[in-house]
């Protein structure tokens, strides 16, 4: 691995402090003022220079965390064998990590397992053993606070110039390493329009069972990432191309590919879709909307499996519903909160073809989420083209609030951020 530090000067690089947030530059001066290093790290640097405005700033610093922590009145330290400091401005945290050596996952301490995985990473480094245990090029560049240069150590500056995800040192060992990293691999190259490199690309399918592996907290968050973030489209054929849909959600996979006619997959796209738009167009978007669209053809399956073995429509409909939720569970620990919305959102679809008690239907919690949904399958299949318009004309005879995916949930439901999630304490 080329380790050659290369410092890209401030004329030969397009990062503005005036596109990195006041409080993540406050972070950096006062360090580098108190004699510290100080960098700008990781997908800020990466969005920065591609043009992206980042979500959240990141820097790291030869300052160990109790350094950190007497520099800055508002700071709290985090994390139990890897202490890491949160400096809070209101809203807004920067994370200031001590420069570290071995591997990382992002979701805290970790130890070395008999398989390669690692699973603990607890010892301060210098800046270059920072740089090669992260996990993409792109995401290992430094923004320098004391001349404005980047130092690159691995290539990253190149590789986001020639918009490709290039992961550092021998793919599949950080694959091993951290299964997780295939799913960045696909979401990071779909938010940012990137390629994925060919030997980084090459033994995702192989190993795409390895996330299995994985904790299942973990992959409900990076779901949020992949599919709540404005590019839930490009992420699922990412996944599709990869065969990580295959492992994440199994029955999705197989009921996709025995649909002949396509009318399934065109609905979870038009879903994923509705969902972008409304990330784009800043309005509110629920887990429990997207996970019923996306595992809407495994419940579709599932239901026909049990009405085949003559089992009555309402309990194949109740079985097949808690019979994909187990199944999604072991795999992506989707809470209780978003997956019984999930299922209700299926188990009231049958309603809109009875057309009676129509003021009850219309005020149940869920009838805005279910009719949403109802519209996603009339997109897919000219069906349910009668329930819909049935419905539209019922329901814009009458006062209700607001469109939104789920009008009952409130801000308290509402997904934070998904980047701003950590995992490390
Ligand atoms: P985004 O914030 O757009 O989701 P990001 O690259 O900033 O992307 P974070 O999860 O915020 O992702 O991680 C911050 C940095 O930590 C990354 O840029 C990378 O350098 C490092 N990192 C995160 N996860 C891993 C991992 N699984 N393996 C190695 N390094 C990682
Ligand atoms: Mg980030």
């Amino acid at each position: 691995m080329n380790q050659q530090l290369r410092i890209i000067t401030r004329d030969q690089h397009t990062v503005s402090r005036k596109a990195i947030s006041p409080n993540a530059l406050r972070v950096l001066y006062r360090l580098h003022e108190a004699g510290h290093s100080a960098f700008l790290v990781g997908g800020a640097v990466r969005d920065l220079i591609a043009g992206i405005q980042p979500k959240d700033f990141d820097v790291a610093t030869d300052a160990t965390p109790e350094q950190v922590r007497a520099l800055f009145r508002n700071c709290r330290l985090i994390g139990r064998r890897f202490r890491l400091a949160h400096v809070v401005f209101g809203r807004e945290i920067i994370e200031v990590a001590t420069f570290r050596a071995s591997s990382d996952d992002g979701s805290g301490d970790r130890e070395v397992h008999d398989d390669g995985r690692v699973l603990r990473d607890n010892v301060y480094g210098s800046i270059e053993e920072d740089a090669v245990r992260r996990d993409f090029t792109a995401n290992a560049l430094y923004y320098n606070i004391a001349d404005f240069s980047i130092h690159d150590y691995i290539g990253g500056f190149d590789d986001v110039i020639g918009r490709r995800m290039r992961m550092i040192g021998d793919a599949e060992t950080r694959y091993r390493e951290d299964p997780v990293r295939m799913l960045r691999a696909v979401r990071l190259s779909s938010k940012l329009g990137f390629t994925i490199a060919d030997d980084t690309a090459a033994p995702i399918a192989s190993l795409a069972s390895l996330l299995l592996q994985a904790a299942p907290a973990r992959l409900f968050d990076e779901c949020l990432k992949l599919f709540l973030s404005g590019h839930a489209v490009a992420s699922f054929e990412g996944l599709e191309r990869h065969g990580l849909l295959a492992v994440l959600f199994p029955e999705t996979a197989k009921a996709l590919a025995s649909n002949r006619s396509g009318a399934l997959r065109r609905m979870v796209i038009a879903g994923l879709a509705g969902t972008d738009a409304r990330v784009a167009a800043d309005e509110p978007v629920s887990p429990a909307f997207l996970f019923a669209v996306l595992l809407w053809p495994a419940y579709c399956r599932s239901l026909a499996q049990l009405e085949g073995q003559g089992m009555h429509a309402a309990e194949a409909q109740r079985r097949a519903a808690d019979r994909v939720t187990l199944h999604l569970t072991q795999v992506v620990a989707l809470p209780r909160r978003f997956s019984l919305p999930m299922q209700e959102i299926w188990l009231l679809q049958p309603r809109f073809a009875q057309r009676k008690r129509t003021g009850r239907f219309i005020a149940h919690p869920r009838f805005r989420a279910a009719f949403d949904f109802l519209k996603l399958r009339e997109r897919a299949s000219p069906n349910h083209a009668g329930d819909v318009a049935y419905w539209t004309d019922l329901y814009s005879g009458m006062p209700h609030p607001p469109e939104s995916q789920d009008d009952d949930e409130g801000g308290e439901e509402q997904p934070r951020s998904p980047r701003r999630r950590r995992r490390r304490s």
